[in-house]
């Protein structure tokens, strides 16, 4: 009689031996290929050659693949959802749409709570937009045609080479639902091996901007683009005043407004109305002496530098410094000061009367 509870007791114990060896398994096949994409990305950030991450991607031993696939066959177990997560964010981190699709559908079946928390995410040869919410089926494809649209304007603007701090890495935008915005989007730098926008958002079926609250979310979107090229001065003192940004963002507002006025891509979207190089022009507090001293003159400055040499001009000079190499670096982001881009500048403006206009501004 009593040798039954004992031998129970002992399957009990095998079993429970059996399952954490299973368990065990899974996360160590899941660190296997988080680790894999990990040493990648992390050589890559250290000697940043221009290459893709499509190219990256081919690097991905067969062990990780396998590990992979293993996860992926894994029996149902309270493991597998922090597993499956962990190997979905891993393929977001070298855009393997596949891997995520895949790890993603497993998570969705396993653990519908998780795969929410996990979101979706559109790729595109120049980013990924992840979005985390009940977003309606179409909207994450939506912002990612608006998205590529701006990318496309500024290089027709301003021509700039590279967005990402990590050459060839894509961007990464991050849209998440909220009940209200609370902070508006920004330049999250803090990401070891890409630039990422973080974007909430409050409207799950329609990109509507300004929103009803007077949220200029377009041009918002348009302006973070402006950070993630260059940063200003260093974390003590932002050199612009904070109006670099600003700047890009009303140039590229104008030019999109202009390049899809009466097409469908921007029919929900008003902020050239507000937000513009033109409405810039007649504000009367951009009406200073162009110099450093606070964002309106600063401000003002950028709005001569524009008309002295031009916006590709501004482009090219960003350019060059990039290819010299030689930008501080804080958490891989790009800092300039004007004493960079006047130099800049005068090597890339060809035209002495333009060439001798910036000097004097700058
Ligand atoms: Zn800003």
């Amino acid at each position: 009689m009593t040798s039954f509870p004992v031998r129970s007791a002992v399957v009990a114990c095998l079993l429970m031996n059996l399952t954490v060896g299973a368990f065990a398994q899974v996360d160590r096949d899941a660190e296997a290929y988080v680790q894999a994409i990990a040493r990648i990305n992390e050589e890559h950030a250290r000697n940043p050659e221009k290459v893709t991450e499509e190219a990256m991607a081919q690097q991905l031993p067969p062990m990780a693949k396998s590990a992979l696939q293993r996860v992926l066959q894994a029996k149902a177990s309270p493991q597998l959802a922090p597993a499956l997560s962990r190997c979905a964010q891993a393929a977001l981190d070298l855009s393997l749409a596949e891997d995520f699709k895949a790890t993603r559908a497993r998570l969705e079946a396993v653990a519908p709570d998780e795969a929410k928390k996990l979101g979706n995410a559109v790729f595109r040869p120049r980013f990924i937009v992840r979005g985390v919410g009940e977003f309606a089926s179409d909207f994450l494809e939506h912002f990612a045609d608006l998205f590529d649209a701006i990318l496309t304007s500024y290089d027709e603007v301003f021509g700039f080479e590279e967005f990402s701090k990590v050459p060839g890495k894509k961007l990464r935008v991050r849209l998440h639902l909220e009940p209200a915005i609370k902070s508006p989007p920004h330049f999250a730098p803090e990401f070891p091996w890409h630039s990422e926008i973080d974007f909430p958002l409050v409207n799950p079926t329609a990109f509507e901007s300004p929103t009803r609250q007077g949220q200029f979310l377009f041009y918002g979107l348009c302006h973070e683009l402006g950070h993630l090229i260059v940063m200003w001065g260093d974390l003590n003192h932002m050199e612009d005043q904070h109006a670099w940004a600003h700047y890009t963002g009303v140039v590229i507002t104008e030019h999109m407004a202009a390049k899809f006025k009466d097409q469908p891509l921007l029919a929900s979207i008003h902020d050239d109305q507000w937000r513009s190089l033109t409405e810039e022009r007649k504000l009367p507090q951009n009406q200073v002496p162009p110099s450093l001293k606070d964002v309106k003159s600063v401000m003002a400055l950028f709005i001569a530098l524009h008309d002295a040499v031009g916006p590709r001009a501004i482009g090219e000079a960003f350019n060059w410094l990039e290819h010299e190499g030689k930008a501080r670096r804080i958490n891989r982001v790009r800092y300039y000061s004007f004493s960079d881009l006047k130099r800049a500048l005068n090597a890339v403006v060809k035209d002495e009367a333009k060439r001798q206009a910036a000097a004097k501004l700058l």
